[in-house]
């Protein structure tokens, strides 16, 4: 944020408009290190205090968060009986922040939680169709029949009584073939789980590794958080 204008800066934090914003400067009513300021083009550094009226205002960039995702709590701001992924949280102003696409209860792994409300829109808006990679673990093993179903895109039922045919996934069988890698471009309801019950199997543990191009990070113990590198970020910068 270090040079940024200081009519963008009052857009920022106070949410008005430039013209709105030129206009306050006129009106001697900002100050910066106590001197007022009013001049659109001054450039705020990061150590200096801005003040609107005499209130100090800040300007809080974005957050982008990686979690992984333990099982026992759910994505949701507010849950009367479960806990949430926000109760992990303890340095972010959790009120600020959303979930970017949700897992399960029971589901582990690559959870992303922004303040930033365009990111959200950007990676989970239906006609962008990230792709999202799942390590499952099933109660029966996959076959090469599963393979193909997967690649022709399976039923599932996302009401009651209305079926759905999913988009072409890819099913990777692992060693121990009750286990696989499943990698889905779009993201319904319980749709791994849905998936794999449409072949017969039970998912026993389920785990999302990727979204995108970006990786689960496996240094993080499940529970814990941090930030995105700028060079993870970047991974969806041409999302449009
Ligand atoms: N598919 C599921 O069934 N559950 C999840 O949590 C994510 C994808």
């Amino acid at each position: 944020m270090d040079n940024m204008r200081l009519d963008k800066y009052l857009t920022l934090t106070l949410g008005i408009s430039r013209k709105d914003a030129k206009d306050i400067l006129k009106n001697r009513l900002v100050k910066v290190n106590g001197t007022i300021i009013k001049d659109s083009d001054y450039k705020v550094k990061d150590f200096d205090e801005v003040t609107y009226k005499d209130e100090a205002i800040h300007y809080e960039e974005n957050i982008y968060l990686m979690m992984n995702k333990p099982k026992g709590y759910v994505c949701s701001t507010d849950d009367k009986v479960n806990k949430t992924v926000f109760d992990l949280i303890n340095d972010y102003n959790t009120k600020r922040l959303m979930i970017v696409g949700r897992l399960d209860i029971d589901t582990t792994g690559l959870l992303l939680i922004t303040s930033d409300g365009s990111f959200v829109h950007k990676l989970t808006s239906p006609n962008k169709s990230i792709d999202k990679k799942y390590y499952v673990r099933c109660d029966k093993p996959f076959n090469d029949e599963d393979v193909v179903k997967f690649k022709e895109g399976t039923i599932i039922y996302i009401e009651k009584d209305e079926p759905y045919k999913c988009k072409s996934a890819d099913l990777e069988i692992l060693d121990d073939k009750c286990e696989a890698f499943i990698t889905i471009h779009e993201g319904k309801f319980h749709q791994v789980k849905k998936m794999c019950a449409s072949v017969g199997k039970g998912v026993l543990d389920l785990r999302r590794v990727k979204v995108g191009e970006l990786e689960l990070d496996y240094s993080l113990n499940e529970g814990c958080y941090r930030k995105l590198t700028d060079e993870e970020l970047n991974i969806f910068k041409d999302v449009k």
